[in-house]
């Protein structure tokens, strides 16, 4: 069993840094929410007094932070403080699964290699639901030797491990998919508010387009719709789940992405604008199927 560091305990982190903890790997646990950390502290997971407490020893460092800014400013440091690769042991592995700009994580990368750190990118999907069943698709970049390293440690909190290429492939993976799941989340909205305004039971219209050629990911696991899903976001008053701000950093990721190699996304720059508009509503912290408030009528 290794001695792991888990940093950022947030809706991700939490479970997934208690599914390590489950499997019998000695966690050090650490997040700058005192709230977090005590959640995570009542499932018997021991806390650190810092960052730099947590990955003192440990052999694996691995971090699930909101965005680029927060993985750069931990790991590099700066405005005179030093970074967390510089308490990192040579030899650690560091695995980051936040979902950052690809260029951040080769920065990162870059610098922890000058000390004698590997890392490797390993974004994940699967939602809240999935991070705490342990099934998350991890997307990893980086070395094979270096995946291989993390392997038994991403299979305790995943069920589908992809290596898709040098260090960054995994971010750049893990904004297509996330490219498509925005626009598929507001594509179902639409279509469930489109059907309600004619009076059809939002359930019987979910069942009809999971099982027809609309099915899709949100219609299976992730209804937009309160009251269709009873484990959805949704029927939480859109609490906890993938924030609406996280999936519009990720599409301002994928529009920065295409800039920078001419790609044509209508479809992502539309939605990142339809999130936007979302978020400026007041909605930002809300879970991102909530867009669906966007798209109908208050009740
Ligand atoms: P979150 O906001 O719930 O959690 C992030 C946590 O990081 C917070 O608890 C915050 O206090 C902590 N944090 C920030 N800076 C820190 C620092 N310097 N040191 C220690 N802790 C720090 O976010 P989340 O939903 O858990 O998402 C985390 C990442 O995973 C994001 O990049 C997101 O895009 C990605 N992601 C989220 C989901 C989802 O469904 N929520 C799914 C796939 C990927």
């Amino acid at each position: 069993m290794s001695k792991i560091a888990f940093i950022g305990l947030g809706n991700m982190g939490g479970p997934m840094a208690l599914n390590l903890h489950k499997a019998g790997h000695h966690v050090a646990a650490f997040d700058l929410s005192a709230s977090a950390c005590e959640k995570l502290a009542a499932d018997g997971v021991a806390i650190a007094a810092s960052a730099q407490a947590a990955v003192a020893d440990a052999e694996i460092v691995v971090s699930m932070l909101p965005a680029s800014a927060h993985v750069e400013a931990l790991f590099l440091g700066g405005e005179g403080k030093a970074g967390l690769l510089e308490h990192i042991r040579a030899g650690a592995l560091l695995i980051d699964s936040s979902t950052i700009a690809a260029a951040t994580s080769r920065k990162v990368a870059q610098a922890a290699a000058a000390r004698g750190i590997a890392m490797i990118d390993a974004p994940v999907s699967g939602g809240t639901g999935g991070a705490i069943a342990g099934t998350l698709t991890f997307m990893v970049g980086g070395a094979p030797a270096d995946l291989e390293r993390a392997r038994p440690v991403l299979e305790k909190m995943g069920a589908n491990i992809f290596h898709a290429g040098e260090a960054g492939a995994g971010q750049t993976a893990k904004i297509c998919n996330n490219m498509l799941l925005g626009i598929l989340m507001i594509g179902t909205s639409e279509a469930l508010a489109l059907g309600v305004a004619n009076g059809l039971d939002p359930k019987v219209l979910s069942e009809i387009m999971r099982r027809s050629s609309g099915g899709n990911w949100a219609l299976e696991k992730y209804n937009p719709m309160p009251g269709v899903m009873e484990t959805a976001p949704a029927s939480k008053n859109y609490a906890g789940g993938f924030g609406t701000d996280l999936m519009l950093k990720d599409l301002g990721l994928a529009q920065e992405n295409a800039m920078a190699v001419k790609a044509a996304t209508p479809l992502g720059g539309l939605a990142r604008n339809l999130y936007a508009a979302h978020s400026l509503a007041g909605h930002g912290a809300l879970d991102f199927s909530s867009v669906l408030k966007s798209l109908q009528k208050p009740a």
